[in-house]
């Protein structure tokens, strides 16, 4: 079951009044004081903190069937005596959502916790599926966000960050301005043109904005309260870090330092790598990651993985006792063997983030052979643009990526999955398939699986070169569109008919699909 911890506000003052009574630092907002009650060391605090639950999703069902529409799901949360949002509600218009969403905008201070929005989902579990998630993102719920609060304030200087693809990331630092409860002290400003466009100037009064989660923005310049003590801000056009020359790749809004063994980089490589998402390495944050480069310790990423050889030099430095030291090494030992498409995403490819990281992972069966892909294959790759095949490609081209990978490999990275072996062979190789609706005996992902075994690919979108849609029950638009393209169409029956078939191999006539579909009605 899925769901929120948060702090009423009521809760929130009390914490509060607690910490400045014990004399040690207050907390933010309630958000920030929910998470640092979360994170105790001892549960004993956490359980003395006036912290609530709503749930609001269940999030997988065994041994019972799940219910067909979220409101269902949530009737039934309440029934188990969950915890709910008491104002949520079933609209049957787009009409209704949007009176609901006022409705939440205009109580919004009102209520005893802190909201920056709305969520509104689809009711149905069956088009729930059919919609599907890009990423980790469903699409099937949306945010309907309230407006942004916004607060005025002078800025004091602009420094820069230098990211792990060598991008020149410009911070403004601010003077402290509450904004919604939140104290702002750093806005991020994107790029060069964006200072230019702001026409920003040191010691300038601005608009800030901060809309629910993301990093406050600058979005306007008072140039009435200038005073003439404003100062130009010049773009610098060295690295900050390491003083090579910075380039500007046409097109792009961003400059680059381009060298590749910037320390700056490097140390945002390594906590990429390290991070959630793609190698986990539990104990790895960025502080220790600069800590280690700054000692010599970690020239890439496949170092991590020497780090053992390293021990007493680990142990000579700050902070680094026998248990953390001894805990981190097994940690990173530990990565090994994560999945192919957390290494691929670790590598920080430029325009590869975890999707595209899987599109490859399902693609190749390993790093190897990723990097003898011509760009042919890369765009070949449904789902993938010209413009990410191109940066995958430029990379594995690159001769320090392929010692890098080699690197990998020699120091016993071997990462899990990847393509399973050769499905281009199996009885179902060359078809393609498009799933749609709920299908009764098996989920869509086992459906997906049991069709790439045998070789089939299983795309999202009804295409004039699909083979077969497999139309389960709530079937949507995928449905029309195989009928409107005159595709042919299985139901569940026939599906598993043709599953056991290839699956069974061997009887004549088996292993060609074309004679097993039954045309849908
Ligand atoms: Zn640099």
């Amino acid at each position: 079951m899925r769901g929120e911890v948060f702090l009423p506000r009521s809760g929130f003052a009390a914490i509060n009044e607690k910490q400045a009574e014990a004399g040690k630092p207050l907390y933010a907002n309630p958000r920030n004081a929910a998470a640092g009650s979360l994170r105790q060391l001892d549960p004993g605090i956490t359980a003395a903190r006036p912290l609530r639950f709503f749930a609001y999703q269940v999030g997988s069902i065994e041994r019972a069937l799940a219910p067909r529409a979220h409101w269902d799901a949530l009737r039934w949360l309440k029934a188990l005596g969950f915890p709910l949002s008491p104002d949520s509600a079933l609209c049957a218009t787009l009409d209704e959502v949007w009176e609901r969403c006022r409705w939440w905008q205009e109580r919004r201070d009102a209520l005893d916790f802190e909201i920056d929005g709305a969520v509104v989902k689809v009711n149905q579990t069956g088009l729930q599926e059919e919609l599907g998630q890009v990423a980790r993102e469903p699409r099937w719920a949306i945010a309907f966000k309230f407006p942004a609060v916004q607060g005025v304030t002078r800025l004091d200087r602009i420094e820069i960050n230098v990211g792990r693809t060598g991008a020149l990331n410009p911070l403004a630092f601010l003077d402290p301005v509450q904004i919604g409860g939140v104290t702002v002290g750093r806005a991020t400003l994107h790029n060069e043109d964006q200072i230019r466009r702001l026409d920003l100037k040191l010691g300038d009064w601005v608009v800030v904005e901060r809309r629910g989660d993301v990093i406050p923005q600058i979005v306007k310049v008072l140039a009435e309260r200038r005073d003439g003590s404003e100062r130009e801000y010049h773009f610098p056009t060295s690295c900050p870090t390491c003083g090579s020359t910075v380039e500007r790749v046409a097109g792009e809004a961003m400059s680059y330092c381009t060298n590749a063994s910037c320390p700056a980089q490097l140390k945002e490589r390594l906590a990429h790598f390290a991070g959630r998402g793609a190698m986990d390495i539990e104990g790895l944050g960025a502080e220790r990651v600069a800590q280690f480069v700054d000692a010599g310790l970690l020239g890439d990423v496949a170092d991590l993985y020497l780090l053992h050889e390293r021990r007493d030099a680990l142990l000579a430095l700050e902070r680094m006792a026998e248990k953390n030291t001894d805990n981190l090494l097994r940690a990173i030992e530990a990565s090994k063997g994560r999945p192919l498409a957390r290494l691929i995403f670790g590598l920080g490819i430029r325009h590869v983030g975890e999707r595209n990281a899987g599109l490859l992972a399902g693609r190749f069966a390993s790093l190897e052979e990723l990097c003898r892909a011509s760009l042919e294959d890369l765009v070949a790759i449904p789902g993938f643009g010209a413009i990410v095949a191109q940066s995958v490609y430029d990379f594995c081209q690159e001769g320090r990526n392929q010692a890098l990978i080699a690197k990998l490999a020699a120091v016993g990275v071997r990462p899990e999955g990847g393509r399973p072996p050769a499905p281009t062979d199996g009885p179902l190789a060359g078809k393609s398939f498009v799933l749609t609706g709920r299908l009764d005996s098996l989920t869509r992902g086992e459906a997906t699986a049991r069709l790439q075994a045998l070789g089939a690919t299983v795309a999202a979108t009804v295409t004039k070169k699909t083979d077969y849609v497999v139309v389960g029950e709530d079937a949507g638009s995928k449905a029309e569109r195989a009928a409107a393209l005159k595709r042919p169409t299985l139901d569940e029956p026939a599906l598993l008919a043709l599953l056991a078939e290839a699956e069974g191999g061997g009887t004549p006539g088996a292993a060609s699909p074309d004679e097993a579909p039954v045309p849908a009605s």
